[in-house]
């Protein structure tokens, strides 16, 4: 098996075709909701998932440390009649919580019979003809469906560098995402962590606490903001019935499908007493999330707040020299420009006699060997190497699947070979009948999981009923369509400073990948409004018949 690919235990099922209007494949937020309403519209859905339970990426991670970014109530479903009996333990959750609270949706929503798990979706064939497109999966399953909705996140490919030597490793090489599988106990074991972004960070804290010896090998420094978690054992700490109503109504105001946003002045508009009293408010997830409106598009004021949170960070470092890798004095890139973790003790744990940091940009990585790892300067042993190095973001998902749309049997991945193109992020040319949900193109990376589930799935639900009601059977984004909209994402993006750093967001962590923004920047609000837009105009920007 290769070491992309996530161990993935099916048994062998027959090649019965199964008939159905439309299959989802994905069982996170996006595909049980969508389960949920086409089902209630009367459709014959079925829902499969190459893991064993719902969550998605909650239920294949299953890594020490695993917890959300985001707070609760935002990080739920809006329908009262979920979350008016669900009680949320901490403000960020942890993934055991996470996978509850699934389990709670599932039963409540009563998913389960109309759901078909280790099933790896590896082929979806549109037949012109017919109309339909056939899906099989790994261990021979096959369907036969007229819509064919993939709801996958933006973490279904995972990706390990190809080190020299990798294979030759003697101890236990792991990703994030082997966890599940193989519950390792990594007590008093040596262990290393090549990946500091947002598993990183949360790995470091967890195994530190167990591990003889921890090694985290950094390329490029995560700006990592405190993490406020709170403990709502005591009811007077949870947000009331009002607040969550509230807000959760206001998710869709929110740049990020939250209930946080930019502050309505620029960073130079206040005299520096204030500036740094404001950055002292901020202090948290809001020093990102609710920021001066300027943060993201001048270089200047990006820089005033490197330099607040760099010397915040600083100030908790013992060595001059760790602290120079970790929190730079110079500012490495555009803060906020990578995806930045949410911490509670990441930056104290480089105090510790056990836990030593390795810099990459000075000292790479040559080689795996048998016993560990030897970078430019030295060879250190190792019982563990966990690669935190994250996924084929965003498209890798899509495009591990061979599918074959209308065009003399173009794939996914032929079509996307000299970059993406979508129509909304969610559906492409020559594929009628995909409608895909937190992919390219879309807010996705850029907003929270559950709004962006409920945003995209009421509109692929009601275009859906569009077509049911005007005895349409065929819909597909205009070649034009997809133009303009990659114009869009591209003018969004440029007007930031994102595609000036090379994150995964730019495509860049994948070696060969073209480099190109796969979100959608302009905000959940504007992308809400053009859903709308699109929809009350017919939809136009697809040919339906
Ligand atoms: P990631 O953001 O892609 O980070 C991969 C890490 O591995 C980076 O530090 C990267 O360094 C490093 N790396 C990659 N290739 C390397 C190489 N050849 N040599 C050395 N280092 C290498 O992956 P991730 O941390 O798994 O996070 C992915 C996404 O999952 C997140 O952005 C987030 O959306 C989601 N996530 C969310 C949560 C949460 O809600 N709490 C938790 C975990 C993950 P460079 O930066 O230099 O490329």
């Amino acid at each position: 098996m290769h070491k992309n690919q996530v161990r993935n235990p099916n048994a062998a099922n027959g090649s019965r075709i199964r008939s159905i209007d439309a299959l989802i494949v994905g069982g996170g937020f996006s595909g049980i909701y969508q389960l949920h309403k086409l089902r209630s519209l009367g459709y014959k859905v079925l829902l499969v998932d190459a893991g064993s339970n719902y969550g998605g990426v909650w239920h294949s991670h299953q890594y020490p440390g695993l917890r959300v970014d985001t707070e609760t109530p935002l990080y739920q479903f809006s329908d009262p009649d979920l979350w008016q009996d669900w009680t949320w333990r901490q403000r960020f959750p942890n993934g055991a919580e996470i996978r509850a609270y699934f389990d709670y949706v599932a039963e409540k929503w009563d998913l389960r019979r109309d759901t078909e798990f280790n099933a790896f979706v590896q082929a979806a064939a549109w037949d012109e003809e017919e109309g339909k497109w056939t899906v099989s999966t790994r261990d021979g399953r096959r369907y036969k469906t007229r819509y064919f909705l993939p709801c996958l996140g933006h973490s279904a490919k995972r990706y390990i560098p190809d080190w020299k030597g990798i294979d030759s490793f003697k101890g236990a090489l792991l990703h994030p995402s082997d966890w599940r599988q193989t519950q390792p106990d990594l007590s008093g074991k040596n262990i290393a962590i090549i990946g500091t972004a947002a598993t990183g960070v949360q790995l470091a804290q967890a195994l530190s606490k167990t591990a003889s010896h921890l090694t985290i090998f950094q390329r490029t420094p995560n700006t990592a903001l405190p993490l406020p978690n709170v403990d709502y054992e005591s009811p007077s700490k949870r947000p009331s019935s009002a607040a969550t109503r509230h807000a959760l109504a206001a998710r869709l105001d929110s740049f990020g499908g939250l209930n946080h946003n930019a502050l309505p002045r620029a960073t130079f508009d206040d005299p520096p007493e204030i500036r740094l009293a404001t950055y002292e408010q901020l202090w948290g997830p809001d020093f990102l999330l609710a920021p001066y409106r300027d943060l993201f598009s001048n270089e200047d004021a990006n820089r005033e707040a490197y330099t607040f949170w760099r010397d915040k960070t600083r100030a908790r470092i013992k060595d001059p020299k760790t602290a120079d890798v970790l929190a730079p004095m110079a500012q490495p890139y555009a803060f906020g420009c990578k995806r930045i973790a949410l911490e509670s003790d990441y930056f104290d744990l480089f105090n510790e006699p056990h836990v030593k940091l390795v810099d990459l940009k000075a000292t790479p990585i040559e080689e795996i060997t048998e016993r560990g790892i030897r970078t430019a300067a030295e060879e250190m042993d190792f019982d563990v190497v966990v690669c935190a190095t994250g996924y084929d973001s965003v498209t890798g998902g899509l495009s591990q699947i061979d599918i074959t749309g209308a065009n003399g049997g173009t794939t996914l991945k032929e079509h996307w070979k000299d970059g993406v193109k979508t129509y909304l992020g969610m559906c492409v040319s020559g594929f009628p009948n995909m409608l895909f949900t937190y992919g390219p193109q879309a807010p996705t990376a850029f907003c929270n999981g559950p709004t962006c589930a409920e945003l995209q799935g009421d509109w692929v639900v009601n275009l859906l009923e569009f077509m049911r009601e005007n005895s349409l059977t065929r819909l597909q984004a205009k070649g034009e369509s997809e133009d303009e909209w990659k114009e869009k994402i591209w003018s969004l993006a440029n007007a930031t400073l994102l595609p000036k750093v090379r994150s995964w967001w730019m495509g860049d962590n994948i070696p060969g990948k073209p480099r190109e923004p796969l979100i959608y920047l302009g905000g959940v609000p504007a992308y809400y409004k053009t859903l709308n837009e699109v929809a009350a105009d017919g939809y136009c920007g697809f040919e339906l018949s």
